[in-house]
């Protein structure tokens, strides 16, 4: 049976092993060129073997410092005129994959302007070529499928992740970047900027929403209000968020250039983000192209984010203090509570030291939400009322859950005289004064 077409594809890898390892290769090379010395051929000739052999050394210097080869190349597939800058965009887009399997700000092959709209795209690339099914954490292989000229210093570049198994291609990922030329070298970035170029923009506070026709300027600046509280709170300024608002998964993907992923395979809706220093990019994929809606639960993660980074801070305490500044699932802070009260503190048993290490959860219109949240939104509050937000400031400092909570009594016991042994008698207290 005829194998599919990719396994037709010459990989870019073994076909530069075949000159530098093989000797016939080797030898063939050097005679070639001994032939033209002899016969004194013109020099421009001359001068472009001799560019050849350069770039084929240099090439091979570069093989030999990244062992690791990737990248894929079709032999059908149109590459650029000048074979030098041809091999420079290939071995340079080889290097920027291979290090989008370290950390993103290990990479020093993003191109540095647009590095916070790359970063959004090298968590997508991030374990691409790992299958838990195969058990193989090279099973899908990158492959260049295109290579197309923008203008004289920058390419748009595609490259799908495939995995072959029994002649079979699995297409895990398609991926677009554009490739930027410095000297003689390549640094790619996300086609974001490029593919929003003539999107408008709108500008309030340090918030800046990108949108392509027209925009809800009512629930903007309802935004900007609660975004100006909770920074106050924070003591955070000169944070700067771009918001891209989208449609859905599939548009907020291909702007920045996930053109498919399996992982996403029948997904509607989703917000991806990244942060750079002072820098965080949103992309509203939630059916928010005219920006109709926000969640002011998300809303305080974000924000508490910019100025320390959610896996430094106590996730329990986080999630309180979403729950009562921003209610949740679109209910109030208050519409949250009498759900708990019903479904969880109607049960007049309940330890609320166990359900600290062995969560339970209510339902509010089909989500679930930790009993454990309301208990500290509660405590947030006492908190917040008698020593202002530097207390909370350090209870959510308390750092990671961990067995036992030691650490977390401890602050809680420093904060508000509650000790663990107190701890169910007044959370009690607290839960009952909240009804009235
Ligand atoms: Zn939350």
């Amino acid at each position: 049976m005829r194998r599919l077409f990719y396994s037709e594809i010459v990989s870019f890898n073994c076909t530069f092993r075949t000159v530098i390892t093989k000797g016939e290769a080797i030898h063939f090379t050097k005679s070639k060129f001994g032939s033209i010395f002899d016969r004194n051929l013109d020099i421009q000739l001359i001068k472009q073997k001799m560019k050849l052999i350069y770039t084929l050394v240099l090439l091979t210097s570069l093989l030999y410092t990244n062992a690791q080869t990737t990248l894929r190349l079709n032999s059908n597939i149109v590459l650029p005129k000048d074979s030098i800058e041809s091999k420079a965009l290939i071995t340079s887009l080889n290097n920027f994959l291979i290090s989008a399997r370290k950390s993103n700000q290990e990479n020093k092959f993003v191109f540095e302007s647009e590095k916070i709209e790359t970063l959004i795209l090298l968590d997508e690339l991030n374990g691409i070529e790992r299958s838990e099914k195969f058990q193989d954490i090279f099973f899908y292989k990158p492959y260049l499928t295109n290579a197309v000229l923008l203008n004289d210093s920058s390419y748009n570049v595609k490259v799908s992740y495939i995995g072959i198994n029994d002649n079979e291609a699995l297409l895990r990922a398609n991926f677009e970047f554009i490739a930027h030329k410095t000297r003689n070298s390549f640094t790619f970035s996300s086609p974001l900027l490029l593919n929003t170029r003539n999107w408008k923009t709108k500008k309030t506070g340090n918030n800046i929403f990108h949108y392509q026709n027209t925009i809800n300027l009512k629930k903007v600046n309802e935004f900007n209000e609660l975004t100006s509280i909770y920074d106050e709170k924070l003591k955070s300024i000169n944070k700067r968020v771009d918001y891209y608002c989208c449609e859905n998964i599939i548009e907020l993907q291909k702007l920045i250039g996930v053109e498919y992923k399996l992982d996403y395979n029948g997904r509607t809706q989703g917000i991806w983000s990244s942060k750079l220093e002072n820098r965080k990019l949103v992309i509203l994929g939630n059916d928010n192209a005219n920006f109709n809606e926000f969640d002011p639960h998300d809303l305080w993660h974000d924000r508490l984010s910019l100025v320390i980074p959610r896996k430094e801070v106590n996730r329990a305490i986080d999630e309180g203090c979403a729950y009562l500044f921003g209610g949740s699932w679109g209910l109030t802070w208050k519409e949250i509570f009498d759900a708990f009260n019903e479904q969880i503190a109607s049960e007049e048993n309940t330890n609320w030291i166990e359900i600290k290490e062995t969560p339970i959860y209510f339902k509010t219109s089909g989500f679930s939400n930790s009993a454990d949240y309301i208990i500290n939104a509660l405590l947030v509050q006492k908190i917040e009322k008698e020593q202002g937000f530097s207390g909370v400031w350090e209870f959510l400092r308390v750092g990671p859950s961990e067995k036992g909570n030691i650490r977390y009594y401890e602050i809680l016991k420093k904060l508000t005289g509650i000790s663990k042994a107190t701890y169910n008698k007044e959370v009690w207290k607290l839960i009952r004064k909240e009804i009235r």
